[in-house]
């Protein structure tokens, strides 16, 4: 089954694709889509919605997107939606990193979460699984894998920060992982999209 992934970032492309070994997935590229989609909404699954109903919209593929947010419990859920754009509209992953361990320097409270949705759009519905990989951040960098906050995200019950682990370790745990897994388990029961 051909199934398009609604994202320009390389690194959750080769997660997801390892994730689900038996579907024929199509990145935004080889659809010839280039424009940057919009996330205009205010919530994860807002748009994760907006990504996916896009491409349907747009390319009538069948497809399915993800948005993901980092929530802080000392920060009141920030940065949350805003995860991307945390240090400013032209930030990367170290300036939004560098942000984050210095609103938290000095705190002993350091519990935060990932959050997924992973939004399925066909053209009879749109459906939403979630994902959330609960944790800590660190208080400096740890590991060079992975993409994104990974560095300083330690998942609870392990000694090693996402960048330290292999994508299989990742995806076993994380936030992503567990959302694709109830898309897979959709997918198996619906044949017929
Ligand atoms: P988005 O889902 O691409 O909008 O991601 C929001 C922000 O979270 C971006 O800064 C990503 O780099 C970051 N992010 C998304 N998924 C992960 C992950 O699995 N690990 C670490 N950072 C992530």
């Amino acid at each position: 089954m051909k199934l398009v992934f609604a994202t320009n970032n390389p690194n959750k492309l080769i997660e997801v694709k390892a994730l689900l070994p038996q579907y024929d997935i199509l990145s935004l590229q080889d659809i010839g889509c280039f424009s940057a989609i919009p996330e205009t909404e205010d919530t994860i699954k807002g748009n994760a919605i907006l990504k996916a109903e896009y491409v349907l919209k747009n390319y009538s593929y069948n497809c399915f997107a993800d948005d993901t947010g980092l929530e802080v419990g000392v920060l009141n859920g920030a940065p949350g939606v805003y995860s991307a754009r945390y240090a400013g509209p032209n930030c990367n992953a170290e300036d939004n990193m560098q942000k984050l361990l210095k609103a938290l320097k000095g705190n002993a409270n350091r519990q935060a979460q990932f959050k997924t949705v992973v939004a399925l759009t066909t053209r009879t519905k749109t459906l939403c699984f979630e994902g959330i990989c609960k944790g800590s951040i660190s208080t400096h960098k740890l590991g060079s894998s992975g993409f994104g906050y990974d560095p300083i995200f330690i998942p609870m019950g392990s000694d090693k920060s996402f960048a330290e682990m292999s994508l299989e370790e990742k995806s076993a745990i994380s936030h992503r992982g567990k959302a694709v897994q109830q898309l897979i388990i959709f997918l198996q029961t619906h044949r017929k999209l």
